[in-house]
C-alpha cells in the first residue's frame, strides 16, 4: 500500500499538473504519462476571463483557495493615496498586490522626497502625484477615481473635502473624525459632490469577523446577552501626534476603542441606549499629559445585551473580542490585529464540552477593504461602512467621553432600523 501512495506522489511531480493530479486521485490513466514517458500539459479551465481548477482535495478536507482571477490592471479602480507614514507604507500600498480591483495610481505626501521614492517603487507617474493642498489638481486624471486618506485624524476632514471637491470618492482611514460635527461636514461634502465616502473599518472586512457575524445573526450562539470586547497596547514615543489632542482627538478611545466600539456594533445590528464610562491614565506619565490612556465603557443595547469594552495605550497588547450566547460562545483571538484571526466557539457536545478552532484563511483586510471600494464604484452601490457608520461612532464616543467627565450613565436616543447606518450586506464578489 505504502508503495502504491508513493509511486502516485512520483507521478504528480513528474505531471506537475494538479489536473493531472486529480485524474490519477480517481486512478484513471494519464494521458501525460501514457506510454511511461511524461510530456508538460497545462490544465486549468478558462471560463469567460477567469480560470479554474477541478478540485484535488478529498471532500473530507477544506478545499484550497481558488485562483484569485484579479482584474487586469487596467481595468481595476485607481486610488491615490494620501499620507505616506506607517500604516500607508507598511500596510496599505503593499495589500495593493493582493487587490483584485484596485490599483496605486495616485500618490499625495508633503515631503516630495519621499514621495518620489515611494512613486518609483510603486510605479506611480509623476504627475500623479502632488502636495497636501494641491488635491483639485487629480480632477483631470481620470486613472485617480479613489482618494483613500490615511493621515492623522484631525486633518481627515479637509483632505475628505479637498478629495470630493476635485471629483473623487473617498476610502477614509478611521476614526472617521476628531467630532461628530467633523463627520457631518465630511458626509455633507461628499453628498454635494455626488461622490461615495467609505470608512475603512478594515475588521468589518476580515473574514474570521464576517464568519462570526454570519453565525451569531444566525442563531448559533442562542440568545445572545453579553460581549467582551479588549484592544489594548502600550504606547512608546510621547511626542508622537497620537498623543497630542488636536491632532488624534483624544487617546486610546478613538484609535483602539473604536474597534471594540463598532466590531460590536456590527456584529449586533443594534445601537446602544446608553453608555457609562470611565478612563484612567498613570500618574506623571509624559505620554498622557492630554489624552487618556485607558478607557472603560459599557453599552447597554435595547434588546438588553450589555457589551463590557476596554481600551488602553498603557497596558500589554491585548486584542480578544468574545460572544456570550445561551447556548455557545465566540471567541476571535487578536480580533482587532493585522492578521492572525481565529474563531473559537464553544458549546456542548454530548456529555462534554467542545471547542471548534476554525481556520478561515488569511486574506489582506486592507485588500479585502479596498476592493470593496472598488465594487461600490463600479456598480454604484452604498459602501457597507459609509460615512454615516463613522459618524454613528464619532457621537457614540462623545457620549462615552461626556459619561467619563461627569460620572453619569449617558443616554441615546433609541434607533430602532437594525444596520442603520450601513449599507448593503457583503455578498460573494463584492470585496
Ligand atoms: P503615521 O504617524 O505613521 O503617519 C501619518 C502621516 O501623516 C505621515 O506621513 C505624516 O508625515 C503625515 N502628516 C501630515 N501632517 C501631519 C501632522 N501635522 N502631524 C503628524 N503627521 C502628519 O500614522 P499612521 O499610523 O499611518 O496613521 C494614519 C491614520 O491611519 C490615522 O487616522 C490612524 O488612526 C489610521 N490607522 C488605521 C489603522 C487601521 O488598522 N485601519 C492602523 C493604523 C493607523
Amino acid at each position: 500500500m505504502r508503495q502504491d501512495v508513493d509511486e502516485t506522489r512520483r507521478l504528480l511531480l513528474l505531471a506537475g499538473s494538479v489536473g493531472v493530479a486529480s485524474t490519477l486521485y480517481a486512478g484513471a490513466p494519464s494521458a501525460a504519462t501514457a506510454g511511461g514517458s511524461p510530456t508538460p500539459v497545462d490544465e486549468g479551465a478558462v471560463i469567460g476571463r477567469e480560470v479554474t481548477f477541478p478540485p484535488i482535495d478529498a471532500p473530507t478536507d477544506p478545499p484550497g483557495n481558488p485562483p484569485p482571477n484579479p482584474d487586469p490592471p487596467g481595468q481595476r479602480v485607481g486610488f491615490a493615496v494620501v499620507g505616506l507614514g506607517r500604516l500607508a507604507l507598511q500596510n496599505i500600498l503593499p495589500a495593493f498586490a493582493q487587490s483584485k480591483h484596485a490599483r496605486l495610481t495616485g500618490l499625495v505626501s508633503g515631503d516630495p522626497e519621499k514621495m518620489r521614492v515611494i512613486a518609483a517603487q510603486y510605479g506611480v507617474p509623476r504627475e500623479a502625484c502632488c502636495g497636501y493642498g494641491e488635491m483639485a489638481r487629480m480632477r483631470t486624471n481620470a486613472a485617480i477615481q479613489v482618494v483613500y486618506v490615511v493621515l492623522p485624524n484631525a486633518l481627515h476632514r479637509d483632505a475628505v473635502i479637498q478629495a470630493a471637491e476635485a471629483g473623487k470618492h473617498v476610502l477614509c482611514e478611521k476614526p472617521m473624525a476628531t467630532s461628530p460635527d467633523e463627520a457631518r461636514e465630511m458626509i455633507e461634502a461628499c453628498r454635494r459632490a455626488d461622490r461615495k465616502l467609505m470608512i475603512a473599518y478594515r475588521c468589518q472586512y476580515e473574514l474570521a469577523n464576517r464568519e462570526l457575524v454570519r453565525r451569531a445573526r444566525g442563531g448559533e450562539l442562542g440568545d445572545i446577552q453579553f460581549v467582551d470586547a479588549i484592544n489594548t497596547q502600550d504606547q512608546g514615543d510621547p511626542t508622537q501626534w497620537r498623543q497630542i489632542k488636536n491632532l488624534s482627538g483624544g487617546g486610546s478611545l478613538p484609535d483602539v476603542g473604536l474597534y471594540c466600539l463598532n466590531t460590536t456594533r456590527a456584529l449586533l445590528g443594534e445601537e446602544p441606549i446608553e453608555v457609562l464610562a470611565r478612563t484612567h491614565s498613570p500618574d506623571r506619565d509624559a505620554r498622557f499629559r492630554e489624552v487618556e490612556a485607558t478607557v472603560s465603557f459599557v453599552l447597554r443595547f435595547p434588546s438588553g445585551i450589555i457589551a463590557n469594552c476596554v481600551s488602553s495605550y498603557s497596558l500589554h497588547t491585548q486584542r480578544n473580542f468574545r460572544v456570550l450566547g445561551s447556548s455557545a460562545n465566540a471567541e476571535i483571538t487578536n480580533a482587532f490585529d493585522y492578521e492572525g484571526q481565529k474563531l473559537i466557539i464553544s458549546r456542548r457536545d454530548g456529555n462534554a464540552e467542545a471547542k471548534i478552532e476554525l481556520n478561515l484563511g488569511a486574506k489582506n483586510q486592507f485588500s479585502l477593504e479596498m476592493d470593496h471600494m472598488a465594487f461600490c464604484v463600479r456598480n454604484d452601490v452604498e459602501p457597507r461602512t459609509p460615512g454615516e457608520e463613522g459618524l454613528q461612532d464619532q457621537i457614540l464616543m462623545a457620549a462615552i467621553y461626556r459619561s467619563a467627565q461627569t460620572g453619569q450613565a449617558v443616554r441615546l436616543e433609541p434607533v430602532s432600523r437594525p444596520d442603520a447606518f450601513r449599507g448593503p450586506a457583503l455578498k460573494e464578489g463584492s470585496t
